[in-house]
């Protein structure tokens, strides 16, 4: 389709779009007495407005119901948690067994690794990306020293080549066969928060597993943003947070994705509490640990069900539109997010370039180039929300749930705006 850079054109689009009326499930925070241009969904998702009544139900069961509510609420406490694993495996591509929802990302890749990195004299190195999200940075130093292990000796990072924004999956292949016998985890960001690559999860699993290692996912960037088969690839074990694309609200509980083959496996170490043993004789207390025969093995306590309901309120959502339809109307707002910045950048010279590569999700990474920081100051301010990352990159999310073409079209508006205000 040839697109065009006018108002008439985006709105013209977003008739087309059987998910445009998805925008009015959302909430939009309000600038300048104007509904804002959200392109942040990669950061924070919007509060579905339908959350709220998640929410507020376990408030009025807790209210009237106290402790009852672990048994007798509307949607039970106790067990509130494993509504979500049957919506959230549509989503990443498992069986509904594989998946469980617990605590925060971070806590999450750190009890993965005592289940898959089992470091030996001779297997114990770890493959993950250069500069990968700090946190998973931290997660994977602490961990190495915590085995005996420094950084230098253990972790090899796949670099991006001399003058490239991006990694090249025969470089992440390659580095894999290099480190061979001596490989025991591949863990890398499925879709990189800086420059919004998507990395070949298949062919880079199939690789990990060829060489005898584990290979496990961090999917903060990729859970609701791309489709995925981490069943069907192999993957061994991923984790992701809810509140960037999945618009579960800030700091929500995670997804955990084990694959069905390390199901049941007393040899894999875990660390264990009282969630993770069969319901059936959880509130027997008995002093042995019989793991639940699902994912929730790695559950270790009672659900926190006030950061889990507003997951589940937006799984309803995400479910009731599907990942297949998400991902159609992804690849075409992007692309005229793409179109409409290369029109701008033809009309003020110079003026910043996208360093995301052709395997993109919904974010485009844009390096400003003449104005850098004043140019994000004044898209926020101009009601433009979308996040900033040192030294000079601004990244621009058009979540396909609520963002229309229009809003596209606006941000390109403002952008230029913006561009010639600063240089003139
Ligand atoms: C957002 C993000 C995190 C955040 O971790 P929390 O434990 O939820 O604070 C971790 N890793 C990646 C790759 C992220 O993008």
């Amino acid at each position: 389709m040839k697109f065009q850079n006018t108002l008439q054109f985006a709105q013209q689009l977003d008739k087309e779009d059987t998910l445009h009326s998805y925008q009015n499930d959302f909430h939009f925070p309000v600038v300048n007495g104007k509904k804002s241009i959200y392109l942040c969904g990669n950061s924070l998702g919007l509060q579905p407005k339908q959350t709220k009544g998640y929410v507020d139900d376990v408030m009025q069961d807790w209210a009237s119901l106290a402790v009852e509510g672990h048994f007798y609420a509307e949607k039970p406490w106790w067990d509130y948690h494993e509504r979500l694993a049957e919506p959230l495996a549509k989503i990443v591509g498992a069986k509904t067994n594989e998946v469980s929802v617990m605590n925060t990302l971070t806590v999450n890749l750190h009890l993965l690794m005592v289940s898959f990195y089992n470091p030996t004299k001779k297997r114990f190195k770890i493959i993950c990306e250069e500069k990968a999200f700090p946190s998973d940075q931290y997660m994977l130093q602490s961990q190495l020293r915590f085995h005996g292990f420094t950084e230098e000796d253990a972790l090899v990072e796949v670099k991006k080549r001399e003058g490239e924004n991006f990694w090249r999956t025969e470089d992440v292949v390659a580095k894999i066969n290099e480190v061979g016998e001596e490989l025991a985890l591949v863990l890398i960001g499925g879709v990189n928060y800086y420059n919004g690559q998507v990395f070949n999860m298949e062919e880079i699993t199939r690789a990990g597993k060829s060489v005898g290692a584990n290979v496990g996912w961090d999917l903060a960037h990729a859970a609701g943003n791309i489709e995925m088969q981490l069943h069907d690839w192999d993957v061994d074990f991923a984790a992701w947070c809810s509140y960037k694309y999945m618009n579960s609200g800030p700091g929500n509980a995670s997804g955990v994705f084990i694959n069905e083959k390390h199901l049941n496996n007393p040899d894999i170490p875990r660390f264990e509490g009282w969630w993770g043993t069969k319901k059936e004789t959880r509130f027997l207390m008995k002093p042995e640990f019989e793991p639940m025969e699902n994912a929730d093995a790695w559950q270790l306590s009672n659900p926190p069900v006030l950061s889990v309901a507003p997951y589940l309120a937006s799984l309803q959502l995400f479910n009731a539109v599907g990942m297949e339809k998400i991902v159609a109307k992804r690849n075409r707002i992007v692309s005229y997010l793409e179109f409409v910045l290369q029109e701008v950048d033809k009309e003020v010279t110079s003026s910043f370039e996208i360093i995301t590569p052709e395997d993109r999700g919904t974010q485009l990474s844009v390096l400003l180039h003449g104005q850098g920081r004043p140019l994000f100051d004044y898209l926020m301010k101009n009601g433009v929300i979308l996040d900033w990352r040192e030294p000079n990159v601004i990244r621009v999310a058009p979540a396909p749930l609520y963002c229309s073409y229009e809003d596209v079209f606006s941000f390109g508006q403002i952008l230029k705006e913006g561009i010639i205000h600063l240089t003139s």
